[in-house]
């Protein structure tokens, strides 16, 4: 790609120029003899995206800071909810949480996981906003549409989950949420991550970064299958209830590392972008 663009620039008087005949991307109409950093008269487009194609190294700062903004939210709100649920967990084993302080079981138990997973929600749904550019636009909002979908059943399973209980009375209710968590960890979690490791094995493809590309094409599908073969395990042999924390996290800290480290990469443009 960078070759072609390379020729079909020429610099005529200090600034670069179209020199050859390129359709816009958006809207088809010829390019030569424009500015190369400019817009197109008729859409208004960068000239820049019909030159480079999909690199993300040409996007928008308002996009790249989107998806910046989008992982940070992830990242925090699923590391702060982890923290929280040991806390929980430490609290109960030392005797802290009993019916007798059933205010703090409310906040911790249902509510601030609550709080922390619909931040997690927010931040994927600005993590694949789709960015308006060339062939690519229609497959990524294919994939926005999808995640959608999962991102709203999960939603509603959390709001039985967590909100329902808490208006009609907490204790009859906790026992049948495992049929609920059932659900979405087999089933809406691991498509979750399935979706948003697509979506960002598609990105660090426009990132030009090949190690991003190669360990994200690898966990594609294997983390989302053992969490979805985790779940189904709890469900018929309870036993492994006991492991389930220590095996997810085995799962979801490789896969946090995976999005921090584009988050990293998004950040350097955003940097490259500012000086
Ligand atoms: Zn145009």
């Amino acid at each position: 790609m960078s070759d072609v663009v390379v020729e079909a620039v020429s610099v005529q008087g200090g600034a670069s120029v179209v020199a050859e005949d390129i359709p816009c991307f958006q809207c088809s109409y010829n390019l030569r003899g424009l500015a190369a950093g400019g817009q197109c008269p008729e859409c208004n487009a960068a000239i820049a995206h019909s030159l480079h194609g999909t690199s993300l190294r040409y996007a928008g700062r308002e996009y790249l800071r989107k998806l910046h903004r989008g992982l940070v939210l992830v990242i925090l709100s699923m590391l702060t909810g982890a923290v929280l649920q040991m806390g929980y967990l430490a609290l109960m084993l030392m005797g802290y949480l009993s019916a007798g302080n059933s205010m703090l079981i409310l906040l911790a138990v249902l509510l601030l996981p609550f709080g922390f997973s619909v931040a997690a929600m927010v931040g994927y749904y600005l993590y694949v906003t789709p960015w308006v550019v060339a062939s690519q636009v229609r497959y990524q909002t294919k994939v926005r549409s999808v995640l959608l979908i999962v991102l709203g059943l999960e939603l509603v399973l959390l709001i039985v989950q967590r909100i329902v209980p808490l208006m009609s009375g907490y204790p009859v209710v906790i026992g049948r949420m495992g049929r609920f968590s059932f659900v979405s960890e087999l089933l809406l979690e691991p498509a979750i991550m399935a979706l948003v490791l697509y979506h960002t094995r598609e990105l660090a493809e426009r990132l030009e970064d090949e190690s991003l590309v190669a360990s994200t094409r690898k966990r594609m599908w294997i983390p989302p299958s053992l969490l979805a073969a985790l779940a189904f395990m709890m469900f018929f042999a309870p036993i492994f209830a006991a492991l389930h924390g220590v095996v997810s996290a085995m799962i979801y800290v490789p896969y946090l590392f995976l999005l921090n480290r584009t988050r990293g990469k998004i950040r350097g443009l955003l940097r490259e972008r500012h000086a």
